[in-house]
């Protein structure tokens, strides 16, 4: 070994380089980046081979001062704090003062940039520091030529012209989705490839733009403020989600973040809903106090680390499940039933009594999270705020339409099977209550297997079993607490050990009462080793020693509410598949319209348990199209 030495300025930015610039999209990041802490209105990005020959960032923001531009391209000079009091209050994308001194170490490199004092422009040669008079309008153009032609080892890791180009379009799409006020274009080769203009685009319609109709039109609003943190944006339903992972956008005070604890809290508030190997889109965007977030914890600022981080998730995955858990079916009720009632000039105090509430509120889910009471209190606190809800909805639909003639209970139905529809069709000929429902009036069923109901819209078919099974597990989830599941458990004969990391030891003493509800044993047999001398008995079967770490690793990282929630769902979907009227099951039509009813008043009904639909409308449209009408 030689002795220590300092590194030479250079080396040390193109090792800083290499945290920062893994490929062109990095340096679109960091140029767009700037241009929106320069306050920019116009942001235009231009690529050649995809980045690597020369990427091109103008906007019309602040622009440099000429006294500024020699520091530019230096190490740790930053226009953004001054001090670390207002690192901990940051609200700029940047603040390192790293990003252009890096690209210049490892790129050729120059500013054109131009004040509203100014003069006219001044031009900086990156390598050579030197500064030149120069033409432009108020704004800055950096220019970034022959990415890693000093370092050829990186550019080696380099990928196709189109996959490098994909990802500086992914980067600054990210923006884009964010800063709905903003402009944004992108050129490769000297050909226009994406446009997000501005012109008084809401937020909604950015979002549309970038993620497409299909997610527009099949995507659930979320607006929630909850103490010091809001959350608003747009997920979509379960059944427009993907095989990949490809369309998930979460952004902490408007930075784009990649976080594993909360795309696992969206996940699992999706996971009642959705199959497990599916994935979810949405855009997310949390806002929250600066000094409650610390964004300097990686070099790409593509991570955060909040000072609340549970409450972070808790809030997250509470208010996702709120909105995931209305039925889609009466989220337009509202207006429908307005409609019908005006059309049957209905008396105008129901309809402005339906007028006047737009807040529904969710009843309340006796879930597992009882007991913690931490989550607890968060979780009811996130629920009374919730935009969306089943059980005010649903009063209202029994106040509007004097219910109560569907409430055949499916529950209580005898084990005999009836032949379908030759008894007891008790409701009126088509009146405006059969309208009104959402889910409309049953008609028939079809092959055993599906209900056939008319509504509003046009044909509802209903996949019976699948929302029935539904219906059941949601019963018995806001039925049971983990107390009932306490001693479901099974002694071992003879205990099981295993040998255990210390992380586990520590995790399964400290949730130690949790893995009693689920009726499992654990207790520390050795300085590394656990002892199982009780499993829960439905899963007695189960390799004890498997069941136990897996816990543990999802105890340890998640805590004890996701687990407990998680392990009685399995059960209860178990138990509500056994309940659920089977697959050539006859039913009569009250009973069909009895199930219609409940799938309206049941949170979580538009999906099966294995997260397939229960439900799908034809429109009269759709119906038309089939026929050839009115074309
Ligand atoms: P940071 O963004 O962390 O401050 P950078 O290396 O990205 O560090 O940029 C250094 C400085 O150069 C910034 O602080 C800012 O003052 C200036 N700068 C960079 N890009 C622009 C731009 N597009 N418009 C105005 N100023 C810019
Ligand atoms: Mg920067």
């Amino acid at each position: 070994m030689s002795r220590i030495h300092t590194l030479p300025d250079l080396l040390i930015s193109q090792i800083a380089a290499g945290e920062v610039i893994e490929r062109p999209a990095s340096v679109v990041r960091e140029l767009v980046d700037n241009a929106l802490d320069a306050g920019a209105s116009q942001i235009t990005v231009r690529l050649i081979e995809g980045g690597v020959r020369s990427i091109v960032v103008e906007d019309d923001g602040c622009g440099i001062a000429k006294d500024d531009l020699p520091l530019a391209f230096k190490r740790h000079a930053t226009s953004k704090i001054h001090n670390l009091h207002e690192l901990e209050h940051v609200q700029t994308m940047g603040f390192r003062g790293e990003a252009l001194a890096a690209t210049n170490a490892i790129a050729e490199c120059s500013i054109l940039t131009r004040t509203a004092e100014g003069a006219h422009a001044h031009l900086l040669h990156g390598q050579s520091g030197e500064i030149a008079p120069a033409a432009r309008p108020v704004g800055t153009t950096i220019e970034v030529k022959e990415l890693f032609f000093s370092v050829p080892a990186r550019r080696k890791f380099l990928k196709s012209t189109a996959t490098e180009l994909a990802h500086c379009v992914e980067a600054v799409r990210r923006h884009a989705l964010v800063r709905h006020d903003v402009q944004f274009a992108i050129w490769h080769d000297g050909k226009c490839i994406e446009q997000w203009r501005t012109q008084a685009e809401q937020p909604e319609q950015r979002i549309a733009h970038i993620l497409g109709d299909a997610f527009a039109q099949n995507c659930i609003h979320i607006d929630h403020q909850q103490g010091p943190l809001s959350l608003r944006g747009s997920i979509g339903v379960p059944d427009i989600a993907r095989n990949r992972a490809d369309m998930q956008f979460l952004y902490v005070n408007q930075r784009h973040i990649k976080d594993k604890s909360l795309a696992h809290a969206i996940k699992s508030a999706y996971g009642d809903v959705l199959h497990g190997h599916k994935q979810p889109i949405y855009a997310l965007f949390i806002d929250i106090a600066p000094e409650l977030v610390d964004v300097n914890v990686h070099p790409c600022k593509s991570e955060v680390r909040f000072r609340e981080a549970r409450e972070v998730y808790a809030i997250l995955r509470n208010c996702i499940t709120n909105a995931l858990a209305a039925p889609r079916s009466t989220a337009d009720a509202a207006p429908e039933l307005i409609a019908a009632e005006t059309h049957t000039n209905a008396t105008p105090s129901s309809t402005t009594h339906l007028l006047n509430t737009p807040t529904y509120y969710p009843r309340t889910p006796q879930s597992a999270t009882q007991g913690v009471a931490e989550a607890q209190a968060l979780w009811a606190s996130a629920k009374q705020s919730a935009p969306h809800g089943v059980q005010q909805r649903m009063h209202e639909l029994d106040h509007a339409v004097g219910a109560g003639e569907w409430e055949t209970a499916l529950g209580q139905r005898p084990t005999t099977t009836h032949t379908g529809g030759s008894n007891g069709d008790t409701s009126s000929p088509e009146t405006k209550q059969d309208a009104i429902w959402p889910l409309g009036k049953a008609l028939a069923q079809l092959h055993g297997i599906y209900i056939l109901a008319q509504n509003a819209q046009g044909l509802v078919v209903v996949d019976m079993h699948a929302a029935h099974e539904r219906i059941v597990y949601e019963q018995l989830k806001n039925g049971i607490s983990t107390n009932q599941l306490h001693g479901q458990s099974q002694q071992l004969l003879v205990p099981v050990s295993f040998s255990a990391t210390p992380l586990e030891i520590a995790t399964a003493a400290s949730h130690s009462d949790t893995l009693e509800q689920l009726g499992l044993q654990v207790s520390q047999l050795s300085a590394s080793s656990l002892s199982i001398r009780s499993v829960p008995q439905s899963l007695a079967q189960a390799d004890a020693v498997a069941l136990t770490r897996s816990l543990l690793a999802e105890l340890e990282q998640h805590g004890a509410s996701d687990v407990l929630e998680k392990a009685q769902n399995a059960i209860l979907a178990t138990m509500a598949c056994h309940a659920a009227v089977r697959a050539h099951d006859a039913l009569t039509l009250p009973e069909m319209n009895a199930l219609l009813r409940q799938m309206e008043r049941t949170e979580r009904s538009d999906q099966c348990n294995h997260g397939r639909p229960t439900w799908k409308q034809l429109s009269h449209k759709e119906l038309d199209g089939l026929f050839l009408r009115g074309q």
